[in-house]
């Protein structure tokens, strides 16, 4: 991304999150998920690459042959800055920057500059009442008492009222249960190369069980400094956790034609509330079903056990720092609607905010008297809402400059 003076610093040579093209002065890396990582290889070194230690421990597995050279670790909780040249005007700015837990897999980069303050979550679950959450909670805080957040760019994965969804802590006893009232089947659980671990260590502390992992996923899980809960021999558990693009009704049906065995799917994406009527319904009031886990077919429950934050979560993240302007970072997210038509009366005020809340008005008064900009917006997003599963998780990251007005 590219701030100066206006929005967008992100673009035109500055600095950039989760993008990998050619461009920019220094990249920063939220987490290693792999739709945050598009574009980076083994042979990238287009600059200093920033990034949480857990990343850096991570990088030499993930992208074998990567030059470990060009990372640079990045405490959280401390102010960093790095000093980079301003292409407008060719003059020497600086960056400072803080990395805050994001309560997913590593951090949310907040950064301040010339362009003002910017913050950008990454992927973030903000269970307010967490430890974890109310560490990051303060650390924002105090980085932003007495001034304005200019830029939000907001993981909206889930930015619907349509998404409501209790707690990991709930959902995960949730998994427990089910995982108990099968006393004699094998489990299968999907998950993906990185993510949901604090999820299988406590299932694996409650039941006092390990639990099998592919090999590479073992190494992944060492790193990370799990070293006595997982296992690769199958002999020693009932309890899998398998890749998320192997777990499938196929799947499940092969592996009880050998042994019952059912499957589980911890993930907010089926999780869509419905209103008072039973429908679903995007807009209206979200009912979340005391029944939280669902029997999707006869061998596999969904449970929202979800690591993104759900639609009253960012509400409340939004009401809290009360940014100026709000950018959704996935274009492609399950029923994507600005975050802006949501949460634009949330917004603080500050200069340019005329031009911004006219543009919140006209979104929110249902599009026909849209900014063209808007009307394009909308439509594009509708026109996408049959391949957001395909797509969600491709398109993230944005790139600062001093010189765009628009956010990309
Ligand atoms: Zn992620």
């Amino acid at each position: 991304m590219t701030v100066v003076g206006g929005r967008a610093v992100m673009e035109n040579g500055m600095i950039s999150v989760d993008r990998w093209a050619i461009g920019s002065q220094a990249y920063f890396l939220t987490h290693l998920h792999a739709d945050h990582t598009q574009g980076l290889s083994p042979s990238w070194r287009r600059g200093p690459l920033f990034c949480s230690r857990v990343s850096a421990k991570l990088f030499p597995s993930k992208f074998p042959g990567f030059d470990l050279s060009l990372l640079r670790v990045v405490d959280i909780g401390r102010w960093h800055s790095l000093s980079i040249a301003s292409p407008s005007s060719d003059s020497a700015s600086t960056v400072h920057f803080l990395a805050v837990d994001a309560y997913h897999c590593p951090v949310m980069y907040l950064f301040r500059g010339e362009f003002g303050y910017m913050l950008y979550t990454g992927d973030f679950r903000w269970e307010a009442m967490s430890d974890r959450a109310l560490i990051g909670r303060a650390m924002l805080l105090n980085a932003l008492k007495d001034v304005n957040l200019d830029y939000l760019y907001l993981d909206n994965t889930y930015c619907n009222p349509a998404y409501a969804f209790p707690s990991r802590e709930v959902a995960a006893k949730q998994i427990v249960n089910i995982i108990e009232s099968h006393p004699k089947h094998d489990i299968v659980i999907a998950i993906d190369s990185l993510g949901k671990e604090n999820l299988l260590a406590y299932i694996s502390r409650v039941l006092n069980i390990k639990i099998w992992v592919w090999p590479e996923r073992l190494q992944t899980m060492h790193l990370l400094g799990f070293h006595d809960i997982f296992t690769t021999k199958t002999s020693l558990t009932r309890v899998r956790a398998i890749p998320r693009y192997s777990f499938s009704i196929e799947t499940l049906e092969g592996l009880n034609r050998m042994r019952p065995t059912i499957g589980i799917m911890p993930s907010g994406l089926p999780w869509v509330a419905k209103n008072d009527k039973g429908n679903n319904h995007p807009l209206g009031p979200p009912v979340i079903d005391p029944n939280i886990f669902k029997k999707y077919h006869q061998y596999i429950y969904t449970v929202p056990y979800s690591d993104h934050s759900c639609f009253s979560e960012l509400k409340d993240f939004v009401k809290l720092l009360k940014p100026v302007d709000i950018k959704g970072i996935v274009t492609s997210a399950p029923s994507y609607t600005n975050p802006l038509y949501f949460f634009g009366h949330l917004c603080g005020t500050k200069q340019t905010s005329q031009a911004l809340h006219q543009k919140n008005e006209t979104l929110r008064s249902g599009g026909s008297k849209l900014h063209k900009k808007g009307v394009k917006k909308l439509q594009h997003t509708g026109a996408r809402a049959s391949r957001v599963s395909i797509l969600r998780r491709v398109r993230r990251g944005a790139k600062v400059s001093d010189t765009d007005s628009t956010l990309v």
